[in-house]
């Protein structure tokens, strides 16, 4: 049985008050918060075997490769990835993609063509925008509809034996639109173009299978699902990575190297450069044995009740607008109110201890869209309440009050 007043618990954050009011974290979109399981691994690490890993012939050095790559094991299982060494361990989803837009330089040609949605992270549209001015291919985009659906019929047209690689988020931060991936890859597949999936938005409520769904490649950050910052992970087959330049030159990523030539390591370690976060990638693993702990059909089905739950209270408010209504979407609410700058409604909401984001959510091109210069955007997650829910309501009728 879920028992979110227990889940709670492992939350140390969700204790404290913010401007003399207890917090209501809403901004789980942008990053999720953590539980002790996870602190304490990262505690563990520094106080008891913090040394560098893969090069120490003593002790702690062991003990700290043998805890990180079993900690790759269990991405490894999640994903279900068939190798371990497709699972190359990043700073986060922005670094995994630039890892990939790095390596297409040298295996582009003027005239390839790229395709990706409407919308896209930030992090998923610049990266491809630098490669097209280093290769002169094209970038297409699958437009959109004003619920905030791909348009695939738009999809078909584009897609040609020209398009080389399709790069669409499984989830939008900014609309909670869950994208048929599993279609795309298909279509994408007809005509030989190889797909990248950011599941950044996706990987805290949907437990993906990349084989299952034969993805070409599939990204994510460690913080949007109970870990901490600055991992992530580059899943991607493996024919693809061996055929893949590297993308940062260093220690860790070699199998020789003199001034004359330098030859690279295998997989998992050509992508990896340097020094990784070893703490964090640990801890990445330890997030996914705490939400599979749960079980992500749990979270998924109780996070869709908040969704439900909020959304009918948010279409109850009179000049509330929401963006983005997708048949299929995940907790994350998108509105304005009539023409309340909606940086006027977060900043009276965090006056009340409620954290929630304001702007454009790193995915400008879909404000243009829908001519606003951005929402008021409430994500939920499985440590969320109903009464959360409702204190957000009261505070924003307030708000509204005030400014209007
Ligand atoms: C958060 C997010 C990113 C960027 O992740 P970083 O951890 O900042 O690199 C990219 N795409 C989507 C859909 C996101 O939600």
């Amino acid at each position: 049985m879920f028992d979110v007043n227990k889940i709670r618990e492992d939350f140390p954050i969700l204790e404290r008050t913010v401007n003399g009011q207890p917090l209501i974290y809403f901004d789980n979109a942008a990053t999720s918060q953590t539980p002790n399981q996870v602190i304490d691994v990262i505690s563990d690490y520094y106080q008891n075997y913090n040394s560098n890993i893969h090069r120490g012939v003593h002790s702690l050095s062991q003990e700290a490769t043998d805890v990180y790559e079993n900690a790759r094991q269990k991405i490894q299982h999640h994903f279900n990835a068939a190798q371990t060494h497709e699972v190359i361990l990043t700073s986060g989803t922005t670094h995994s993609i630039n890892i990939i837009a790095s390596g297409y330089s040298q295996l582009l040609q003027a005239g390839d063509e790229l395709m990706i949605s409407a919308m896209e992270h930030h992090s998923n549209i610049v990266p491809w925008q630098m490669l097209c001015d280093r290769t002169g291919a094209i970038l297409k985009v699958i437009p959109m509809d004003h619920a905030g659906v791909l348009d695939m019929n738009a999809f078909n047209d584009l897609l040609s034996t020209k398009t080389k690689l399709v790069f669409v988020n499984h989830v939008s931060n900014a609309l909670g639109t869950v994208n048929p991936i599993e279609e795309i890859i298909k279509r994408a597949h007809g005509v030989g173009a190889k797909v990248l999936i950011d599941g950044a938005q996706a990987s805290p409520h949907i437990k993906t299978d990349v084989q299952a769904l034969d993805v070409d490649y599939y990204v994510t950050s460690a913080h949007k699902l109970c870990g901490p910052t600055g991992v992530g992970m580059l899943y991607g087959k493996e024919e693809l990575l061996n055929h893949l330049p590297p993308y940062q030159g260093g220690g860790e990523m070699i199998a020789e190297v003199s001034f004359e030539k330098t030859t690279y390591a295998d997989l998992p370690h050509k992508f990896e450069a340097g020094t990784p976060n070893i703490a964090g990638g640990i801890a990445f693993g330890e997030a996914l044995d705490y939400m599979n702990g749960i079980g992500f059909e749990t979270i998924a089905a109780y996070e869709h009740e908040l969704l439900i739950y909020a959304t009918a209270q948010l279409k109850a408010i009179d000049g509330l607008k929401i963006y983005g209504e997708a048949p299929q979407k995940t907790a994350v609410i998108s509105f304005n109110v009539d023409d309340i700058h909606p940086y006027d409604i977060g900043s009276i909401l965090d006056k009340m201890g409620i954290a929630v984001r304001t702007g454009h959510h790193c995915a400008q091109p879909i404000m243009d869209f829908y001519k606003i210069p951005g929402t008021v955007r409430a994500s939920f997650s499985f440590y969320n309440t109903k009464e959360e829910i409702d204190t957000m309501i009261k505070g924003l009728q307030k708000a509204i009050q005030m400014l209007k």
